[in-house]
């Protein structure tokens, strides 16, 4: 096989390795070099290119837009991804290694892409909560907003996910609307090389949205400004090195770090030898030593056994990983491929005999033999399970991360002394619990999620559906305090946050509802002289209201409710007993009788561009309304958002107000409008 020039991209163009500083990368399945990496790079251009060129382009786009541009890379690499598996055997990946980190990124932007749709606005500015009313009069209120930064977001990723890595950071940078310069590990940037070649072939990104960097980052850190981000995944001594260069901290560079962690799992005080969650238990223990060869930043190093079931646990998860099969990954009978080079074997091995040292090697030979490969020329280890029988005394099995199929036993009395362990690790991205026992998961959360980025607890019911202890899911928080970096990632839209920047915003009704692009209460509005539902999506406009007639609310109209709906409570039925509730002066209406005369108050009855109502949101009931009162609504347009090329959702205002003019309800209504 050729060796791979390994490209970066830079400024809208491919940079082949020059001589001078380029390095070689072993396959690490037969040692041999397969790749060349390292280019000669005008970083100051680079970032000139991402914030002139990129960044603007996206800024263009609204949220939907860059969410559609995401789902539509997200098929194209869906559809060349098998080059990308071929490509990771090389890198010691089995198929299943390789689905994690392909398939996986895959899914993370096809979920970052969904929700970006749902779940932000049609437009370039994300309201964070409510309005705030900030005077008497309603003159002067506030909003926070947030806009994506005006910079670039520098991605410097770890060996082990290849794709993924990049992709979960993209998709969040995306999504926010800031160009990314991504830099991969040297040892596996052919991967990630590849992927980037697929995604500018694709058309879909505009200029400068991505480049790439394959090799050294040179002064990079020091040309970065305010409105950049740095989001660093690796060790933890490299994370140090840069978030403390000077440069960084002097101009408050935001720092993002998700680095090694001492992940933990325990078993349940009250699992039994014979109980399901025994087998549910070493089984996860298995599959994440072997998982990647256990180079995942979630993958469990330390598990913690009630003291009496410690020797059937170590039996039981050592059985087990004796049968494991490792070799060739391209092969398919292969469970377990080889470690990324032989460096990381060399640290593997170094990080093992220190933990021997305090711990006994129940299994830690050597390997001699695998399926199809030259044990020695690839960096194939075998899985390594020690027995730590004084967990509170031992050092180095809190603090070294043997990043390979590496995980140490160690037992613990009761719950109090299993989360002294669990929180041992310094601050880990993911513990997991095994326990039926809803109590035990209460006080193992209460003591110890704040040590931890995840907390995941499995059972027997809910181990067939479980995604596994060691898989961060674009919807959860991915990241750790402490040890693990103090960062943050995904977690649903709360990660695009992380590349934008919140403003408090203060002003007039009107110019915050310019600003949001959404229109709020004490903005201007206007009264158009046709009914809004007969008018469709595109001819509405924020602040168009229709203010209807009056309709009076009699006992008979209660009554008739109540027998109607069944809601015969006592508030609405009995004068006496709703007279001694605090809240109400005697009968009065239902909540629901009044939305439900609302919307006979402001529905146009024929045909017409209003397809459904799709839900209320923010109801609230401020004042009771009383037989012989009356009710009358005002309608506002708040907000559009297009769904698809027929129709688009309106959010309207609703307020009912009584004769005196006194507000008695309100919430935001939703419909569907044709185009
Ligand atoms: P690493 O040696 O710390 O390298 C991480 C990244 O930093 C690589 O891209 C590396 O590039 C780059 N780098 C190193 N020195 C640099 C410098 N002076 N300036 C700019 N960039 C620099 O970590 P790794 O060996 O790739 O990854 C393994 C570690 O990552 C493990 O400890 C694992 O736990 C952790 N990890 C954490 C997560 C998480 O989400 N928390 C995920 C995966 C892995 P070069 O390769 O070119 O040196």
């Amino acid at each position: 096989m050729d060796v791979i020039s390994v490209s970066s991209f830079a400024t809208g163009k491919w940079v082949a390795p020059d001589a001078g500083s380029r390095r070689d990368v072993a396959s690490a399945v037969t040692g041999e070099i397969i790749a060349q990496v390292g280019g000669n790079l005008d970083f100051a251009a680079m970032l000139h290119h991402a914030r002139h060129v990129g960044g603007p382009a996206l800024r263009a786009m609204t949220f939907h837009d860059r969410a559609r541009m995401m789902k539509a890379l997200a098929l194209h690499l869906d559809s060349q991804k098998d080059a990308l598996y071929r490509l990771s055997h090389m890198a010691g990946s089995t198929l299943a290694d390789a689905k994690i980190d392909v398939d996986g990124g895959i899914g993370t932007l096809l979920v970052y892409a969904s929700k970006g749709r749902r779940e932000l606005p049609d437009s370039h500015t994300f309201l964070d909560g409510d309005v705030e009313m900030l005077s008497r009069g309603g003159t002067f209120v506030g909003q926070h907003i947030c806009t994506p930064k005006l910079g670039v977001a520098v991605h410097i990723n770890a060996f082990n996910f290849p794709v993924w890595g990049m992709l979960e950071k993209l998709a969040s940078t995306l999504l926010a609307g800031v160009p990314a310069i991504v830099k991969p590990a040297t040892a596996t940037s052919y991967i990630t090389e590849a992927c980037v070649k697929m995604m500018v072939e694709s058309n879909l990104l505009p200029q400068g949205a991505v480049q790439l960097i394959c090799g050294g980052t040179g002064n990079l850190l020091d040309l970065l400004t305010a409105q950049d981000v740095v989001s660093f995944t690796g060790s933890a001594q490299t994370a140090f090195a840069l978030r403390s260069n000077p440069h960084i901290l002097r101009n408050s560079i935001p720092f993002i770090a998700e680095q090694d962690s001492l992940n933990a799992t325990l078993m349940g005080p009250d699992v039994t030898r014979d109980a399901p969650e025994f087998d549910l238990f070493v089984k996860e223990i298995v599959r994440e030593m072997t998982a990647k060869a256990g180079q995942k930043c979630t993958a469990i190093r330390r598990i913690l056994v009630p003291e009496a079931l410690v020797q059937d646990c170590l039996d039981a998860v050592s059985a087990k990983l004796e049968t494991i099969r490792i070799g060739d990954p391209a092969l398919e009978t292969t469970r377990m491929g080889a470690l990324v080079s032989q460096d990381q074997r060399n640290s593997v091995r170094a990080i093992n005999s220190q933990i021997g040292s305090e711990a006994r090697a129940i299994l830690c030979d050597d390997i001699q033999n695998v399926d199809g490969a030259d044990a020695q020329a690839g960096a194939f280890v075998a899985p390594a399970l020690f027995h730590c029988a004084d967990p509170d005394t031992a050092q180095f099995v809190h603090d070294l991360e043997a990043f390979g199929p590496s995980a140490t036993i160690m037992p613990y009395r009761d719950v109090d002394h299993g989360c002294a362990i669990l929180n041992r690790g310094g601050g880990s991205l993911v513990a997991s619990v095994v326990t039926h026992d809803p109590q035990v998961a209460r006080q193992i959360a209460e003591k110890s999620a704040a040590w931890h980025g995840r907390l995941y607890i499995n059972d027997r019911v809910s181990m067939k559906e479980a995604t596994g202890h060691g898989a961060p899911l674009p919807h959860m928080v991915h990241g750790g305090p402490g040890r693990a970096g103090g960062g943050e990632e995904l977690g649903g839209i709360r990660g695009v946050m992380h590349y934008m920047q919140r403003t408090a915003i203060q002003g007039s009704p009107d110019m915050i509802s310019a600003v949001g692009e959404t229109w709020i209460q004490g903005a201007s509005t206007t009264q158009p002289k046709t009914h809004p539902f007969t008018r469709k999506y595109g001819d509405l406009h924020l602040g168009e209201t229709l203010v209807t007639d009056s309709r009076e609310i009699t006992l008979e109209d209660i009554e008739t409710f109540a027998h109607f709906t069944g809601d015969t409570f006592y508030a609405h039925m009995d004068e006496e007993a709703a007279k001694a509730n605090p809240f109400f002066p005697g009968r009065v209406a239902h909540g629901y009788l009044l939305l439900s005369f609302a919307a006979g108050l402001f529905v146009q009855p024929d045909p017409g561009p209003v397809l459904a109502n799709t839900g209320l949101s923010n109801l609230t009931f401020q004042k009771p309304v009383s037989p012989g009162d009356s009710i009358g609504v005002t309608l506002t347009v708040k907000r559009k958002t297009p769904r698809n090329e027929e129709y688009g959702e309106v959010r309207w205002q609703v307020v009912l107000h009584n004769q005196d003019d006194e507000q008695v309800a309100s919430y935001t209504l939703h419909t569907m409008n044709a185009f």
